[in-house]
């Protein structure tokens, strides 16, 4: 959420795994965080987290929605968020598509959709929850590999972690100073991932190997076009990156979980 007020400006907000770019005419949120309702309720917490490889989901401190909870603590009204881009359907990212359903697009890629729809037993056992966005009045807007999702905002497909895993490459426009970031979200989870290269742990239909070949690729990208690489879920990182760009854009130090 830095500086840029002109079309073709991007920027990222939000803590863990959810980021926001400004396109065109509002906002463009990049991942929606948890559905806190499969994890306050008990029964739903037992059946979709009570197995999943032994991980426990921790929301951010406060009674309400976490997502609605991070845009205003950002000065945002949710209405300002005119598209929503997922970067893959694990529950920790799709969690929120829910409160644009109807609403706005959102963008994903065609063969994480259909995974997460047609294969759904398996995608569940996979972390991918199919009550997340398995709804008919989402208006998807399906890419079957890289895209422009709006002015400044490129989607990248970066499958291995999940079959339609895609990360973000949000450029500023040169009348603001250029640059920019390429958000990886689970190409790369960690810096070491990035720095050393390492595979990501959570692959579906992927070997080690061919998320080695995205984390070079998104780092290749980065280089050539003078961009930030952030990875995905980097407990450093992530807060670190808010609060700058939370200043930058003269949000009041504290506010932003
Ligand atoms: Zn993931």
């Amino acid at each position: 959420m830095v500086g840029p007020r002109r079309s073709g400006g991007g920027d990222a907000a939000g803590a863990g795994s959810r980021g926001a770019g400004r396109g065109g005419r509002g906002w463009v949120l990049l991942d929606t965080g948890f559905n806190p309702a499969l994890i306050g309720d008990p029964a739903l917490k037992r059946r979709f987290h009570g197995r999943f490889f032994g991980i426990t989901p921790v929301l951010p401190p406060g009674e309400g929605d976490p997502l609605l909870e991070a845009v205003a603590a950002q000065g945002l009204d949710p209405d300002s968020i005119t598209a929503v881009a997922v970067s893959h359907l694990h529950n920790d990212h799709s969690g929120g598509i829910r409160h644009f359903a109807g609403r706005v697009p959102v963008h994903a890629q065609r063969r994480e959709v259909e995974y997460g729809l047609e294969h759904s037993a398996q995608a569940e056992g996979n972390g991918i929850y199919r009550i997340d966005f398995d709804d008919p009045a989402v208006d998807w807007r399906l890419a079957e590999g890289d895209v422009e999702i709006a002015p400044g905002i490129t989607a990248l497909l970066t499958a291995g972690h999940t079959p339609g895993h895609q990360s973000f490459a949000v450029r500023y426009d040169d009348s603001v100073g250029g640059g920019g970031f390429v958000f990886a979200f689970d190409a790369a989870d960690l810096t070491e991932n990035i720095e050393e290269e390492l595979a990501v742990g959570g692959r579906i239909g992927a070997s080690p190997e061919e998320t080695v070949d995205q984390i070079r690729r998104l780092k290749a990208l980065a280089r050539a076009q003078g961009l930030r690489l952030v990875p995905g879920h980097d407990p450093e990182v992530w807060p670190a990156l808010t609060a700058e760009l939370a200043a930058a854009r003269g949000v009041p130090a504290g506010a932003v979980p």
